[in-house]
């Protein structure tokens, strides 16, 4: 599976670290996060996703995707399609650094 462009999931929130970028998935059924981080792989958690979760908590049970001021309008169109919303995340959400 391709956690890219499969429909079940949903990228969250790009981090950059000085092991490189990851992207914090969420599973739009189970709503478990996944990281693509080396972290990740080994333990099925790491800091990006204890992140997300703290941020979800904290926004009392939704996750709001900082964005750049003149991000582009977000529709249904791309929010169904795993592909391009995670084009729309990259190009339009605030890349966190961790
Ligand atoms: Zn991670």
């Amino acid at each position: 599976m391709n956690i890219r462009t499969s429909p079940r999931y949903r990228l969250l929130q790009v981090f950059v670290s000085e092991k490189g970028v990851f992207e914090v998935y969420v599973n739009l059924r189970s709503k478990v996060y996944c990281c693509t981080c080396p972290g990740y792989r080994a333990r099925s958690w790491c800091k990006h996703c204890e992140a997300v979760g703290e941020k979800f908590l904290a926004s009392g049970g939704s996750y709001n995707v900082p964005v750049s001021p003149d991000a582009e309008p977000l529709d249904d169109d791309i929010m169904c399609d795993p592909v391009r919303f995670r084009e729309w995340i990259i190009h339009n959400a605030k890349v966190e650094v961790l």
